[in-house]
C-alpha cells in the first residue's frame, strides 16, 4: 500500500448508524438549536463561532440524519420551494464551498448556487471557537487545524489558495518559532500523572524520542525500570538491529504486516504500559494506536524506532532528525485553524455576509453576519441548520433535494447537486445509485476526535511550563498545546501571560483492539464513546487534567478557567487506508474510486472520496465534481 507522506504521517498529520439513542423521529423534526452557551457581550446576536458548551456535532446537528441511517426515518410530505438553482451543493466544509467557488469561477457570478449544510455554523471539521475576556478577542482551533505542508499542493489546490490571497511565506513569517504544533524544535514535553500532580519531562520530548539532542537524560528520568529505560535508549538512540535475524526481503514483509505495538512489544522488548508512551503523537496525528498501525505507517508518521531498523541504520538516524525538523515548519496555521480558509471561500462566495473583510489580510479578526448568509437576492446562498434527506434525479433536466430545517420538510430543485458530505450517508441520500457503487460508499468508516478549547483568564500558570505542546499519554486529552502563536488575518495573540489565552486539548476515543477487531470496529466504538459523553463528563475531564498539570504552577480550576468549548467530531477524518486491514485494490478499484463515480447530475465531493482526511484533498474533490457537472454536457 503506497502511503502519502505528510505532517500527519509525520507528527502532527455512515456510519450516522451509531449515535445517541434516537427520540421519536416527530420529535427529531422539531429538534433544532444547540445546548451551548454565548459568552459575554455576544448573547442577542446569532453568532455560532462564539458559542461555548458542546459544539463541532452540536445538538441539534445529527438527530435527522441519524433516524435517516439507522432507522430510514424521514418526512413523507415535503413542502416545494419556489426556489431554482444552478447547483446545489450538500455540506459546506471546506470541499463543498471550493466546490462552490470552483463552479462560479467556471460559471460565472450571476450562477445561481445553494449551499445546505446540518450544523449551525459553516466550514465542516474547518471550525473557529472564539472566546471574548476583558475586553480581548481569543482564538481557537475547533477542528481542521492547518495547511499541512502547502508547499506539496497541488495546481488546482495552490490555485484556490491564490484565488483567496493566501500567502503561505506570509504565515510561516507570522507565526511564533515558539509555537511548538509547527515547530518542533520549540519546547515540548511529555507529562505523566504522578502524586500531586504530573511529573513533567522536558525539554524537547519529540526530538527526544529520534535520539536528539540529550535523549539519555530524559530517558532516565522517566519512571519507568532502568530496564525498561535502557530498551527506549536503544529504539530512540539506535545501535540495535531489531530485525537483524530477518532477511532484507523478510524485514520488508515484517514492517509491512506487523503492528507497531507488536514490534515494541516482541522486538524491542518493551511493556505494555510503555507503550502507551509512545502512542501519544500517533493518536493525534492518526487517531488510533499504534496496534493498527503497520511499523511502516508508524514509522512514516514519526514514531520513534528507525534507527532500530538496521538496514537502514545510521542514514536513516539523521534522516529521522531532519524530518522531525523539517516537515514541522511546513504546516502553516492561522489563528482559528482552517476555519480562516471557510471564512476566506465564504467571504468570497457571499461579500454581504463579511461587509468588513477585505481578505487574508484580516479574516481572523473580521466579524461575519450569519443573516447575509441566505438573502433572496444572493446568487449564492448557504442555508445552516438544513439537513438533507434525499437526492434524486428528476429525468434528465434536474435534481430534486429534499431537506429538513427547524422541523420543517423542504423540497428545491436544481440542475445540478454536489454531495459534499460523507460517503456512508450517500447511499441513504440516494437509493437510486448502482448496488455496488452504495456498497463502496460504505466502506470506510470516519475517525472520532475530541478537539476541547478552554479559555484560560491568564496564562501565568501555562507559561511556568516552559513549554507550549504537552504529550499526556495516559490522560484522556493526550495532548496539549495553546492555540496557534500567529499574527496572520490581522489577529492578535495573546501578549504575555497577563492575557488571556486558550489552550487546546485533543483526545482519540478510538479504543486499542480487544482481539481482532478491525480499525473500522474500532473507530465505530469510538464514535459511540463520543456521542455517550455528555459535555459535563468533558468538562470534568478537562478539569482534572489541567489541575494535575497546571496545579503545581498556582493553578485554580474554579477561578481561572473562563470558558470551555468541547468539539466533538465523531465524524471526523475520512478514512484513510491502511496495510494490516485494506487490502491493495487494483488501480480505480478502492472503494473510495468506485464510490465517487458521477450519477448524471450528481456528483461526489468530500475528501472521503479521496480516502485522504487532509483540506487539499477536499478542495481537490470539489474540483473534480464539478468538473464532472460542467463537462458532462447536461445543463
Ligand atoms: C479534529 C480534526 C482535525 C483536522 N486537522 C486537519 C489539519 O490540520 N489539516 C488538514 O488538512 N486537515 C485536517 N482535518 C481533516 C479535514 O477533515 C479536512 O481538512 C477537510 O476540512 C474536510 O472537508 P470536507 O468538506 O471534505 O468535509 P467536512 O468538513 O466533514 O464537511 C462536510 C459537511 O457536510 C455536512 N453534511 C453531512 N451530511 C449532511 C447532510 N445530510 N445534509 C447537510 N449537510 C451534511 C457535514 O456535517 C459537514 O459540515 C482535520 C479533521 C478533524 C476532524
Amino acid at each position: 500500500m503506497s502511503l502519502r507522506i505528510t505532517r500527519r504521517d509525520f507528527l502532527s498529520g455512515v456510519a450516522i448508524g451509531a449515535g445517541t439513542s434516537l427520540v421519536a423521529p416527530s420529535q427529531l423534526l422539531a429538534q433544532v438549536g444547540s445546548q451551548a452557551s454565548a459568552p459575554e457581550g455576544a448573547a442577542s446576536v446569532h453568532y455560532p463561532p462564539a458559542l461555548t458548551g458542546m459544539r463541532g456535532s452540536h445538538p441539534g446537528s445529527f438527530e435527522v440524519a441519524h433516524a435517516l441511517a439507522r432507522d430510514g426515518d424521514k418526512p413523507t410530505e415535503y413542502r416545494e420551494l419556489d426556489e431554482h438553482y444552478d447547483l446545489i451543493v450538500v455540506g459546506a466544509g471546506i470541499s463543498g464551498l471550493a466546490a462552490a467557488w470552483f463552479y462560479r469561477k467556471k460559471q460565472g457570478p450571476e450562477a445561481r448556487i445553494l449551499l445546505l449544510d446540518n450544523h449551525d455554523d459553516f466550514g465542516g471539521h474547518a471550525k473557529r471557537n472564539e472566546f471574548h475576556h476583558d475586553g480581548r478577542m481569543v482564538l481557537g482551533v475547533g477542528g481542521a487545524q492547518n495547511l499541512e505542508a502547502p508547499d506539496s499542493y497541488s495546481l488546482i489546490v495552490k490555485g484556490l489558495l491564490a484565488d483567496l490571497g493566501i500567502d503561505t511565506k506570509a504565515m510561516a513569517a507570522n507565526t511564533s518559532k515558539d509555537f511548538a504544533m509547527a515547530n518542533l524544535g520549540a519546547n515540548n514535553v511529555l507529562a505523566l500523572p504522578a502524586e500531586g500532580g504530573h511529573e513533567i519531562v522536558g525539554s524537547n520530548w519529540a526530538l527526544a524520542m529520534h535520539g536528539a539532542g540529550d535523549y539519555t537524560s530524559l530517558v532516565r528520568a522517566l519512571p519507568i525500570a532502568p530496564a525498561e529505560q535502557d530498551k527506549l535508549l536503544s529504539l530512540f538512540g539506535g545501535g540495535k538491529d531489531f530485525l537483524d535475524d530477518l532477511s532484507l526481503r523478510e524485514k520488508y514483509e515484517y514492517i509491512n504486516t506487523v503492528s507497531y505495538s507488536r514490534f515494541l512489544l516482541d522486538r524491542v522488548g518493551l511493556q505494555k504500559e510503555t507503550l502507551e508512551v509512545l502512542d501519544a503523537f500517533l493518536r493525534v496525528l492518526n487517531g488510533f494506536t499504534g496496534w493498527n498501525h503497520s511499523v511502516m505507517e508508524a514509522l512514516t508518521a514519526a514514531a520513534p524506532g528507525l534507527p532500530g531498523m538496521g538496514w537502514l541504520a545510521g542514514k536513516v538516524h539523521s534522516l529521522a532528525k531532519v524530518v522531525v525538523a523539517g516537515v514541522a515548519f511546513q504546516a502553516q496555521y492561522f489563528p482559528d485553524g482552517n476555519a480562516s480558509v471557510a471564512r476566506l471561500l465564504v467571504h468570497r462566495l457571499i461579500p454581504a455576509a463579511a461587509p468588513d473583510a477585505t481578505g487574508f489580510e484580516d479574516i481572523a479578526t473580521s466579524r461575519f453576519v450569519y443573516e447575509a448568509l441566505d438573502r433572496d437576492d444572493g446568487d449564492t446562498r448557504l442555508r445552516l441548520s438544513s439537513t438533507v434527506v434525499g437526492v434524486r434525479l428528476q429525468g434528465d433536466e434536474k435534481v430534486e433535494v429534499d431537506y429538513v430545517r427547524a422541523g420543517e420538510a423542504l423540497r428545491i430543485a436544481g440542475e445540478h447537486c454536489i454531495l459534499a458530505c460523507y460517503n456512508r450517508l450517500i447511499p441513504h441520500l440516494c437509493p437510486d445509485l448502482p448496488s455496488r457503487q452504495k456498497e463502496a460508499l460504505r466502506y470506510g468508516a470516519k475517525v472520532p476526535l475530541v478537539y476541547a478549547n478552554v479559555l484560560l483568564k491568564d496564562g501565568h500558570a501555562f507559561s511556568k511550563l516552559d513549554a507550549n505542546l504537552v504529550a499526556c499519554p495516559h490522560d484522556p486529552f493526550t495532548m496539549v498545546s495553546c492555540a496557534p502563536i500567529t499574527t496572520t488575518g490581522g489577529y492578535e495573540p495573546p501578549r504575555g501571560p497577563d492575557d488571556p489565552m486558550v489552550v487546546l486539548m485533543m483526545a482519540s476515543p478510538t479504543p486499542a483492539p480487544q482481539d481482532d477487531e478491525s480499525l473500522r470496529d474500532l473507530l465505530r466504538k469510538g464514535r459511540m464513546e463520543v456521542y455517550t459523553t455528555s459535555f459535563e463528563t468533558y468538562e470534568e475531564r478537562i478539569r482534572d487534567q489541567l489541575q494535575s498539570l497546571l496545579g503545581q504552577h498556582g493553578f485554580d480550576h474554579e477561578r481561572d478557567i473562563g470558558a470551555i468549548t468541547v468539539n466533538r467530531w465523531p465524524h471526523g477524518y475520512a478514512y484513510f487506508y491502511v496495510s494490516l486491514d485494506d487490502p491493495d485494490w487494483p488501480e480505480g478499484q478502492a472503494p473510495h474510486e468506485l464510490g465517487r463515480a458521477q450519477f448524471g447530475r450528481i456528483s461526489i465531493a468530500n475528501s472521503d472520496a479521496e480516502a485522504t482526511p487532509l483540506m487539499d484533498a477536499a478542495i481537490e474533490a470539489g474540483w473534480r465534481a464539478v468538473t464532472e457537472q460542467t463537462l458532462s454536457g447536461q445543463g
